[in-house]
């Protein structure tokens, strides 16, 4: 690994030194190749072990815990940071440079009563989930390797110690900007510094001036848009998403209790900790914004609250357009106007609106008759659109609204000149296999029961293929057993 320490040098005062503590008896249980690829490494080695477990230092890293803060299921906690993730420093890699941080490296300044170390549950989760959704083409963090250990740790029982070696190309949160506005005194210095090293760093296209910060917070608002979007599409309920979880660059961050949704359930909880459903799958587009309202709050000491809300105000038309985008492709309806020729835009307007009703009716459907998300939209690879019979149909028990649904889409989807092409592009964007929780539960139970971690590096290998038939692999594309259905996972990590 190369570093750069640009945070560590340009940014005193928004970190706390602090050198992670060794975990005993290390061992690799994962290592994502794709993933070490983006920072120029090639295959695990003894060396890069111990680096990782903290054993030995890894040359050229600093070693810092970011400060910052965040309102956690609508509250405001006025204090947290890193409590449990040790940065490295920016590994370069041959695209750009990747934030290498220890998850599970020990305490920190910011870990409160926390022990500062992970449980390998959720760092085995952690780092299937990451190379997951990367798999699926979603804006996310990334995770190197996951390294287990015999260090004891207690949650509810006593369980061991890992670390998740996570790859950010950054670590600042919609938090970071909340800090520095809501601290005591109200740093707009301080706040300024760290929006000019975000778009210095991260958006070189813009300037560090007042109408780049315009132009950065629009784009801090689409991508967020962009990535809720592609989580409605796949059936991903991220489960934790307080502001600091919410990474400025748009990425997926920071896993908990996530879960893929088996049978679809618009009001899906998969946080225990969750009561009311804040962070249920179907509230996640409307959290997106409720958090760049947060963002935006903090924002304004520097930002025209005009332009802060102009913004914010482009942000569900963004995750409807790339959600639309995104189903369309799923289910094979073209994406504009059949007859383009005469499309104006309020013939497109009123074609969006069809489409999504169309869509909002699949679910309803799939949700009405119980039935799989992933697996129904799979099966859309061997309709034949000019055919009544359509294989979804089988498991239906609303047949008559099946048929009413299966006649407009038919309609819509209009004819289809190589049928055989039309199903592997359908084939291409609805993935056959996805992490669902009871995979990652028997791959866990193996760890913890004899240290087997074949199962894991199956599901890795699985996952990172996720549209491709594995014929071997059927069984895992398989909807939960019953012990596996609604697993609730705890917020204890
Ligand atoms: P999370 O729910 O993982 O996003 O964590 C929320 C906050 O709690 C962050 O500031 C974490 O760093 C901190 N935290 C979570 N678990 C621990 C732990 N075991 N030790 C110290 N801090 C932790
Ligand atoms: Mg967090």
């Amino acid at each position: 690994m190369h570093f750069k320490q640009d945070f560590f040098e340009q940014l005193d005062g928004f970190y706390s030194q602090v050198y992670p503590l060794p975990i005993s008896n290390p061992h690799w249980l994962g290592w994502s190749d794709d993933a070490a690829k983006l920072i120029g490494l090639q295959k695990p080695n003894n060396e890069l072990l111990m680096q990782l477990s903290a054993n030995y230092a890894a040359p050229g890293a600093s070693y810092y815990a970011q400060v910052y803060s965040g309102h956690q299921f609508g509250g405001y906690t006025p204090r947290l940071g890193d409590g449990r993730s040790i940065i490295l420093g920016e590994a370069i890699g041959p695209n750009g440079a990747w934030d290498v941080a220890l998850k599970g490296g020990g305490p920190t300044p910011y870990s409160r009563q926390g022990d500062g170390r992970a449980v390998m549950r959720s760092a085995v989760r952690e780092f299937l989930v990451s190379e997951a959704l990367a798999a699926l083409n979603v804006p996310t963090s990334r995770a190197l390797a996951v390294i287990g250990s015999d260090l004891p740790v207690w949650r509810e029982s006593q369980e061991t110690a890992a670390i998740t070696v996570r790859l950010a190309k950054s670590h600042i949160r919609f938090g970071h900007f909340e800090y520095f506005f809501h601290s005591e005194s109200r740093d707009a210095g301080k706040l300024t510094q760290l929006v000019n090293f975000t778009i210095q760093q991260h958006f070189t296209h813009l300037s560090a001036d007042a109408a780049g910060y315009k132009q950065w917070f629009y784009e801090v608002v689409q991508s967020t848009a962009k990535m809720i979007a592609h989580w409605q599409s796949i059936g991903f309920a991220h489960g934790v998403m307080n502001t600091d979880n919410m990474s400025i660059l748009g990425d997926t961050f920071d896993f908990g209790p996530f879960a893929f949704l088996d049978t679809f359930k618009e009001n899906f909880i998969c946080n225990h900790s969750d009561h009311e459903g804040r962070y249920a799958f179907g509230q996640q587009p409307g959290v997106g914004l409720w958090n760049l309202k947060r963002l935006a709050q903090a924002l304004s000491p520097i930002i025209d609250a005009d332009d802060l809300i102009a913004a914010l105000n482009t942000y569900q038309t963004e995750l409807v357009n790339q959600y639309l985008s995104l189903m369309r492709a799923k289910l094979g309806l073209p994406q504009a106007s059949i007859n383009s020729n005469t499309c104006t835009q309020a013939a497109q307007a009123e074609l969006d609106q069809q489409d999504l009703q169309l869509v909002g009716q699949l679910t309803v459907l799939l949700e009405a008759n119980q039935l799989d998300y992933t697996n129904s939209l799979r099966r859309v690879g061997q309709i034949d659109p000019s055919s009544s019979y359509c294989t979804l149909r089988d498991d239906m028990v609303d047949l008559a609204g099946f048929d009413t649904w299966y006649q407009a889409y038919q309609k819509r989807v209009g004819e289809v000149a190589d049928v055989n092409a039309w199903q592997g592009d359908r084939n291409s964007v609805n993935p056959k296999y996805i992490l669902r929780n009871y995979l990652a539960q028997e791959a866990i139970i193996d760890i913890e029961e004899s240290g087997d971690n074949s199962k894991l590096l199956q599901l890795q290998q699985l996952l990172s293929r996720p549209y491709d038939e594995q014929p071997e692999m059927e069984d895992f594309a398989k909807r939960p057993p019953e012990w596996g259905q609604g697993l609730i996972m705890s917020c204890s990590s």
